[in-house]
């Protein structure tokens, strides 16, 4: 059997084929693919690769099973696909795959890149809440810098790729010349994710995302250990795969079809 994973990011669309392992088929503007209709894209390739079934990891906010907000993509992906097809958030979808590699039991998945996501991996199963569970991008920390949701002092406005960039310019530079672990926005990072290890008690903290999976692991432990009660004990974790997102869809799907 052979599904058919697609990451629909806010600049690129990359998709993976499902068989027993994974195959990276291709990666696509989303501009482009939107404007040429998202639907007929995925089931022509879909059809190419004779996938049966679609997972779909988006950038977009699901409550319930309706994908109900998508700040970062050109639209909100409405799918009525001919094959069977699961949504699922983006962050979610790279919990999943971070499970898969490292088969930890409770994970905590972040992902910084343009904004920050993450997902809740808890008794070895994904963790939805009422769908919305693990926006740690949007718990406030403070201040009254705007967020790309519309709230104010979310975590997100301070130390999200958008915002590092808005204030510092080269984000690139920022995190592999290693000025980055001096900024305050560092610190408040850091502070968040060690408040939600302390509500979940996580096995592991693992990162991703293109500003996460390049950060030391090693700095942002120290980081969250500064703020921690003795007795939690987490990992810390680089995932460094850019196709992470999309074969965790592959992964939901999957799940999905078996139930
Ligand atoms: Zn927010």
């Amino acid at each position: 059997m052979r599904i058919l994973g697609v990451d629909i990011g806010g600049t690129n669309i990359d998709i993976v084929i499902y068989d027993g392992d994974f195959h990276h088929v291709g990666s696509y503007s989303t501009s482009e693919v939107f404007s040429a209709g998202i639907d007929s894209f995925i089931e022509k390739i879909a059809e190419e690769v004779g996938a049966v079934a679609v997972g779909i990891g988006a950038a977009v906010w699901i409550k319930g099973d309706k994908p109900i907000l998508a700040p970062n993509l050109p639209s909100i992906p409405q799918l009525d696909l001919k094959i069977p097809a699961v949504i699922e958030n983006d962050a979610n979808c790279f919990a999943v795959y971070a499970h898969h590699v490292f088969k930890l039991p409770n994970i905590l998945a972040i992902t910084v890149g343009t904004g920050i996501g993450s997902g809740i991996i808890t008794n070895e199963e994904l963790y939805r809440g009422d769908g919305l569970a693990g926006e740690l991008g949007h718990w406030f920390v403070g201040g009254s810098e705007e967020c790309s949701c519309g709230g104010k002092g979310h975590l997100e406005a301070y130390f999200g790729g958008r915002a590092l960039k808005n204030k510092y310019g080269d984000v690139k530079e920022l995190v592999s010349s290693g000025k980055v672990y001096s900024l305050k926005e560092f610190e408040l990072f850091c502070t968040a994710v060690a408040n939600a290890v302390t509500l979940l008690d996580s096995s592991a903290v693992v990162l991703g995302g293109r500003i996460g999976m390049n950060l030391m692991a090693e700095k942002v432990k120290e980081g969250i250990y500064r703020h921690l009660m003795p007795g939690f004990t987490p990992e810390v974790l680089a995932l460094k795969d850019e196709l992470a997102v999309a074969k965790g869809a592959c992964l939901v799907c999957l799940k999905t079809l078996k139930r």
